[in-house]
């Protein structure tokens, strides 16, 4: 969950963020409906792209007795700092909901390489979709070789993305493998995204303000300087608190000096 210089996706689901259905669906009285995967016996690798977006998809898929592994593969995030920073709060989350954690690699050339070409197109445009097309095409490969029979990721969560795009990426990747579903649910629906901002500022996640990548990065702060806000500061701001230094947080190490070829 990120902010950006452009709306989010229009779907009916961001509605779901107004105050009313905010307290409808709050942590405290609501219950979640079980989720019932595509294929009931088949294990779920979950591809992570942050913890804020995490948050809700694994706590909804964890209470619904799904069996239920994380893949972090997310080579898009620039600087390593941040990606180091995000990766960190994603372990800490399933840390503590007791969900196995893979460390995918973070092989950033091979990001670049794909992306060559599109790096001025806009947030949710073609770069988005080769983007995710290599972070789900890896998942896909990882649960086909492993067992899993079912994938997803919990970018489908931030109403920042396309949903369509991003599902349209998801089936395309799982389709290379006879044994490999991925799963279109719509986390957002039935309280999901309330649930979200809930639970984000309940564990206080670092709040990242940018989708990921040097270019998204780049974007978010043109857009700020046009509108004269500050530039965007990483590693400093956290769900539910006012923006503070990470290493006075405990269990979070310090934000190493900034990368500052690409800021
Ligand atoms: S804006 Fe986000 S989804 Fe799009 S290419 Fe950059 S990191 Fe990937």
């Amino acid at each position: 969950m990120d902010e950006r210089r452009s709306k989010p996706d229009n779907g009916a689901d961001y509605r779901i963020l107004a105050p009313t259905l905010m307290n409808r669906y709050s942590l405290d009285n609501y219950e979640r409906p079980e989720l019932v995967p595509p294929q009931s016996d088949a294990k779920l690798l979950m591809h992570s792209c942050c913890a804020p977006c995490a948050g809700e998809v694994l706590a909804a898929v964890k209470t619904s007795g799904i069996d239920v592994t994380v893949y972090f593969y997310n080579p898009n995030i620039h600087p390593v700092q941040e990606y180091e920073m995000r990766k960190a709060e994603d372990i800490r989350y399933c840390e503590e909901l007791g969900i196995p954690h893979i460390d995918g690699d973070y092989d950033t050339d091979n990001w670049f390489d794909r992306i060559r070409g599109l790096e001025n197109e806009p947030e949710r445009g073609r770069r988005c979709t080769v983007c995710f097309d290599m972070r789900f095409e890896r998942t896909a490969l990882y649960a086909a070789e492993n067992g899993y029979g079912l994938v997803s990721s919990t970018l489908g969560i931030s109403r920042w993305k396309n949903m369509a795009q991003i599902n349209e990426a998801g089936v395309r990747a799982a389709n290379r493998y006879d044994d490999v579903t991925y799963w279109t649910l719509n986390w957002r629906k039935q309280g999901g995204a309330a649930r979200m901002i809930e639970i984000a500022k309940r564990e206080a996640f670092y709040q990242q303000e940018y989708c990921g990548c040097v270019y998204s990065l780049r974007d978010t702060n043109r857009h700020r300087s046009a509108a004269g806000r500050p530039r965007i500061q990483k590693g400093v701001k956290f769900y539910g608190r006012e923006a503070i230094q990470s290493a006075n947080v405990p269990g979070r190490g310090e934000y190493p000096a900034l990368n500052r070829r690409s800021d």
